[in-house]
């Protein structure tokens, strides 16, 4: 992309569920956690359904890359949703530009497979931009019955990428060591929100809380 349309897109929204300022339990170190809104797959299970639709809000990539950029003590951001790379234009110039200005590493979800992306960014920018900002990639759809509890990832057919070295020095001892999940159920006035990918018994665990707290949020 120029530079140009770079500064034309970060004025054009971006759909967003929410974000979190600061997770330990959606990759290595504190990072911030945004889950877009919006997804193209129906995934049996999957446990962030009031993402689906195109709901959510919508924010200029510039005011949410202002808003992330100055969070401190955070090494960079796990983008999930929802569907990252159905916005994959506006999401590319958010990360572009927090990306030009400080250190900041990129983790991103996806219900697509990597080869099918790398197949498509042949042919499409915006693909190619996000695949090029993204450090690690955790790819596939959700399948309920491939759910083996493994941490950071819903089912075994879900695959972690690198696509920099970024992570290298630390992944086997992050991805490859085998902890159990982790969630952190965080609690404000704008909702109780799960963080994480959750066990069943965690699963059921925040469900409790939803239902005596009320509305929430997850991703
Ligand atoms: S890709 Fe993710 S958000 Fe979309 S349906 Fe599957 S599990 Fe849910």
């Amino acid at each position: 992309m120029t530079y140009g349309i770079i500064g034309f897109i970060m004025e054009r929204g971006l759909r967003i569920s929410h974000y979190v300022e600061r997770t330990k339990v959606l990759g290595p170190f504190v990072r911030s956690a945004l889950w877009v809104q919006g997804c193209c797959f129906s995934c049996e299970g999957c446990m962030a359904r009031e993402m689906h639709a195109g709901e959510g809000r919508v924010v200029s990539a510039a005011a949410l890359a202002s808003s992330l950029l100055f969070i401190e003590g955070v090494e960079g951001v796990t983008v999930s949703g929802g569907e990252p790379f159905l916005q994959g234009e506006a999401l590319s110039a958010l990360l572009l530009e927090i990306k030009s200005r400080r250190d900041y590493g990129v983790i991103v979800y996806t219900g697509f497979v990597y080869e099918d992306l790398a197949e498509r960014a042949r042919g499409d920018d915006a693909i190619r931009s996000l695949l090029t900002l993204t450090d690690l990639l955790i790819d596939g759809p959700y399948v309920l019955e491939l759910d083996d509890g493994y941490p950071y990832r819903g089912s075994s057919n879900q695959r972690f990428i690198p696509l920099s070295d970024r992570y290298a020095e630390i992944f086997d001892e992050y991805y490859n060591s085998c902890r159990g999940r982790k969630i952190e159920i965080n609690f404000s006035r704008g909702g109780t929100t799960l963080v994480g990918v959750p066990s069943k018994s965690g699963l059921d665990s925040w469900r409790r809380v939803r239902n005596t707290r009320g509305y929430l949020r997850h991703g």
